[in-house]
C-alpha cells in the first residue's frame, strides 16, 4: 500500500511534471480537454479491479451488482442528454467505437464513403494502415477547393456512382457544422447507413449549440474526451433496435474483452455534468473562444503576414489556420507557438502544398481552456498572442510572460499535489 512516489519515483515524477506542464501552458488541442476532479477519481478508483465481461444483468462474471449500477447511469444518461433510443458505453476509445460500429453495419469488403483524411476524416474513416482503410472498400469526398466546405452535391454524386453501404458524416479538422438531413437524404437515395461521428463536437451537441445528428443518423459514435471533456473513452448512440443488437455483440465479445468499469463509471458523471447548465455555459464560451481566434487570424495585420482561416471562420470549438501564404509552415507555427507555452498541433490544410510531417496549418481548439474558466476577455488576450507570434511580430519572451499569466490566473486542480 505504498504510494507511487515510493514504489516508483520515475513514474511519479511523471505525473508531477505533466500536471506542472498543463497547468503552466495554455493547452490548445482542439481534441484535448481537462477532466473533472470527479473524473479522475473515479478513473484512479477500484473499479478498476473488476472483470464485467457482459452488459447490465447479464454478465459473465460475479460480483458485478455495484459496477452494473455504474454502467446503467451511464447509458441512461448519455442517452438522455443526446436524445437517444439506446446507447453502448463500453467501447475503450473513440476508435474501437468506430470498429464496433463498421462491423456492426458492414461485412469487410463493403464500400463505405467518408471524408478524406488529408481534409479533416479521422482514421477509422477509411485510412489506407487503418482497420477501416484494410478492411473496406473505401471511397472519399473532399472538400470543395474554393471554399474548403463539405459540398453535398459531391457526396450526393459519389454516393450514387459509388453506391456505398455506409456514409460516415463526422470529422477531427472541420470548422463548420455538417447538414445531417441532407446527409440521411443522400443515404437513404443509395440504400447507405448513415453513421455520424460526432467525437469532436458531441458537447456542442448536448449543450444544444450544435446540430444533433442522433435524430437523422442510423448510429452515432462519440469520444467522450474531447468537448465533453470526460474520460479518455468513447460510446455509440442509436434509434434502431436492430443495430442496437447488431451493436452490443459487436463491442463485446467483437472488439473488446472486459470493459473498463472504473472509465465508465467516469463517463457516467461526465454525462451527468454535460446535462447542467454550466456545461452549456462552457460550451458557450469555448464557441465564443474560436471565434475571437478567428477574428485575430483573420485580421488585415494576420493577412498581411500570410496568415488566414480556413472557411474564413468558425461554427466550432476549433480554427484552422491556413498558412499557405505564411512564412512559417506548420511545423514553425507549431513550435514558435510552444516556445510561448501554448500547445497546438499542425494540420494538413485541404490541397496542402507541403508534406504531411510539415504541413500549412494549425489546429486550434478553445474547449481546454474554456473548461480552465476562459471568457471572452482572456481568449481575445490568447489570440493577440497567437496572431502576434505567427505574425513574427511580437517579443517571444513579452509573450511567454503573457501566457504565464494567463496560466496562473486560472490554476488548474488547484489543491491537487499528486495526480
Ligand atoms: N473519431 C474522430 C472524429 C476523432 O477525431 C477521433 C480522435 O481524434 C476519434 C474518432 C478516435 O478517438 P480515440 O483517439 O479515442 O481512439
Amino acid at each position: 500500500n505504498e504510494p507511487l512516489e515510493v514504489v516508483d519515483p520515475e513514474i511519479a515524477e511523471v505525473l508531477k511534471n505533466e500536471l506542472g506542464r498543463q497547468r503552466g501552458t495554455l493547452e490548445m488541442i482542439a481534441s484535448e480537454n481537462f477532466v473533472p476532479r470527479a473524473v479522475l477519481e473515479s478513473q484512479g478508483s477500484v473499479l478498476t479491479n473488476k472483470y464485467a465481461e457482459g452488459y447490465p444483468g447479464r454478465r459473465y462474471y460475479g460480483g458485478c451488482e455495484f459496477v452494473d449500477i455504474a454502467e446503467e447511469l451511464a447509458r441512461e444518461r448519455a442517452k438522455s442528454l443526446f436524445g437517444a433510443a439506446y446507447a453502448n458505453v463500453q467501447p475503450h476509445s473513440g476508435a474501437s467505437a468506430n470498429a464496433a460500429v463498421l462491423s456492426a453495419i458492414a461485412e469487410p469488403g463493403d464500400t463505405i464513403l467518408g471524408l478524406e483524411l488529408a481534409h479533416g476524416g479521422h482514421l477509422t474513416h477509411g485510412m489506407k494502415l487503418n482497420f477501416s482503410g484494410k478492411l473496406y472498400n473505401v471511397v472519399h469526398y473532399g472538400v470543395d477547393p474554393e471554399t474548403f466546405l463539405v459540398d453535398m452535391e459531391v457526396v450526393r454524386q459519389k454516393a450514387l456512382e459509388h453506391r456505398p453501404k455506409v456514409i460516415i458524416a463526422g470529422w477531427s479538422a472541420y470548422p463548420r457544422t455538417l447538414d445531417f438531413a441532407a446527409f440521411r437524404e443522400v443515404a437513404d437515395e443509395v440504400g447507405a447507413t448513415l453513421w455520424v461521428d460526432m467525437a469532436h463536437f458531441a458537447g456542442l451537441v448536448a449543450a444544444g449549440l450544435h446540430p444533433n445528428p442522433v435524430p437523422h443518423a442510423h448510429v452515432t459514435s462519440s469520444t467522450v474526451h474531447k468537448t465533453i471533456g470526460g474520460p479518455r473513452s468513447g460510446f455509440i448512440l442509436t434509434n434502431d433496435l436492430e443495430i442496437y443488437k447488431r451493436l452490443n455483440s459487436n463491442v463485446f465479445p467483437g472488439q473488446q474483452g472486459g470493459p473498463l468499469m472504473h472509465v465508465i463509471a467516469a463517463k457516467a458523471t461526465a454525462f451527468k455534468l454535460a446535462a447542467t447548465e454550466e456545461f452549456a455555459e462552457r460550451q458557450t464560451r469555448t464557441l465564443s473562444g474560436a471565434k475571437l481566434l478567428a477574428e485575430a487570424l483573420t485580421s488585415d495585420a494576420s493577412k498581411a503576414a500570410g496568415v488566414d482561416v480556413l472557411t474564413g471562420g468558425t461554427d466550432v470549438h476549433l480554427v484552422l489556420a491556413d498558412l499557405r501564404n505564411s512564412e512559417l509552415d506548420g511545423q514553425q507555427a507549431e513550435d514558435a507557438l510552444h516556445a510561448v507555452g501554448i500547445t497546438v498541433n499542425r494540420n494538413a490544410v485541404p490541397f496542402d502544398p507541403r508534406p504531411p510531417m510539415v504541413t500549412s496549418g494549425l489546429r486550434i481548439g478553445t474547449p481546454a481552456l474554456a473548461t480552465r474558466g476562459f471568457g471572452d476577455t482572456e481568449f481575445v488576450q490568447v489570440a493577440e498572442i497567437i496572431a502576434a507570434t505567427l505574425q513574427q511580430s511580437g517579443d517571444v519572451a513579452a509573450l511567454r510572460a503573457q501566457v504565464q499569466d494567463l496560466a496562473e490566473a486560472f490554476p488548474l486542480y488547484p489543491g491537487l499535489e499528486n495526480w
